[in-house]
């Protein structure tokens, strides 16, 4: 069990005033919020600063104070327990939170039944708590659970391994469909989206969050949310990196970075 997803659902509060403007802008903001947080934690350097000033600048200038104020402090707090809790966590030999039939007990336990599985490759915290603000924006009720997946290595392998002790071939989608079983829904869903913009060389931040095409990505769900519930999950997120190159997004980053999100999934239900 962890501590931390309640500061998410703060941030879900706070973020899900927007309101009516487009799922883009929602993301924008959010991910400025994190990233802002972040290099308050890593310690900034020049340039990397003017870089996210700048991005922060392409927001529109009444929401940017949410940026450097409510957001920000909501994704400090959540990084300051996060970061301690990924801390304790190397000391650990077995992670509980690693084991997937551990997550799959705790799935049957606590969200039970869903109508369809969404699984994102990749999908980072600021993409599950756009979709989760979006949502609760349009008055649907939405719940980040307190247990998530940790993927020590952020990436794929490391969850698809799993699959061959439940008799799966080892393919995400394969995550996907078991999800389904265990939580008797009618639908499954894989997307890889953001995989393939993560691995996309050449992206500044601005580049990414506009190939993200999140309209797109949360018309994909809001689909299937219309009518029914919907579980939102990831196999892992993705790194923010600060360095002589700049800031840039990849995954399974190995050394210390402003964000470390690829060692964590989120369970996202929305109905
Ligand atoms: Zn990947």
């Amino acid at each position: 069990m962890t501590n931390f997803t309640s500061e998410l659902e703060a941030l879900v509060k706070t973020a899900s005033t927007l309101g009516n403007l487009p799922v883009e802008t929602f993301h924008r903001i959010i991910f400025c919020s994190f990233i802002k947080a972040g290099l308050s934690i890593y310690g900034v350097q020049k340039e990397q600063e003017m870089e996210i000033e700048n991005l922060i600048k392409t927001i529109a200038a009444p929401y940017r104070g949410l940026v450097n104020g409510r957001l920000y402090l909501n994704a400090l707090r959540f990084l300051k327990t996060f970061n301690a809790f990924l801390k304790d966590s190397e000391q650990a030999v077995i992670l509980k939170e690693a084991n997937l039939h551990y997550i799959l007990q705790f799935l049957e336990n606590k969200v039970g039944k869903v109508d369809t599985v969404f699984v994102l490759d990749c999908a980072s915290i600021p993409e599950i708590i756009t979709i989760a603000s979006k949502f609760s924006a349009l008055r649907r009720n939405t719940t980040i659970y307190e247990e998530v997946f940790i993927n020590p290595v952020g990436v794929t392998r490391f969850l698809t391994g799993q699959l061959e002790t439940f008799n799966r071939e080892s393919y995400l989608v394969q995550y996907a469909k078991l999800l389904k079983e265990r939580l008797n829904a009618s639908l499954y869903t894989k997307s890889s989206t953001v995989d393939l913009v993560t691995h996309q060389h050449g992206y500044t931040l601005d580049g990414f969050l506009k190939s993200i095409e999140m309209q797109k990505l949360f018309d994909h769900i809001n689909h299937f949310a219309k009518q029914n519930s919907v579980l939102i999950t990831s196999d892992h997120g993705y790194d923010i990196v600060a360095d002589e190159h700049g800031l840039y997004i990849t995954h399974g980053y190995k050394k210390k970075c402003p964000l470390n999100f690829s060692r964590i999934a989120l369970f996202l239900v929305v109905d």
